[in-house]
């Protein structure tokens, strides 16, 4: 069972509320959703045999989406 945590300060990038967003790990791969819209995203993998695919660059842009406004 996957454990659905809430993000401090996060905004959704959807309906912009605040304080909506959860984010849990689902094979490997950190989901976050908005509970008050429904808005999903996924992340790539911190750490896995992909890595090489999945810059870091990309990370951080995921990251930015969810600071307060
Ligand atoms: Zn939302």
């Amino acid at each position: 069972m996957a454990k659905k945590r809430f993000i401090a300060g996060a905004t959704c990038p959807s309906c912009n509320e605040g304080d909506t967003m959860r984010w849990w790990q689902e094979h490997h791969v950190e989901v976050v959703e908005c509970v008050k819209c429904g808005h999903t995203d996924r992340r790539s993998p911190v750490a896995s045999e992909d890595s090489e695919s999945a810059p870091k660059q990309q990370d951080a842009q995921v990251i930015g989406i969810f600071k307060p406004q």
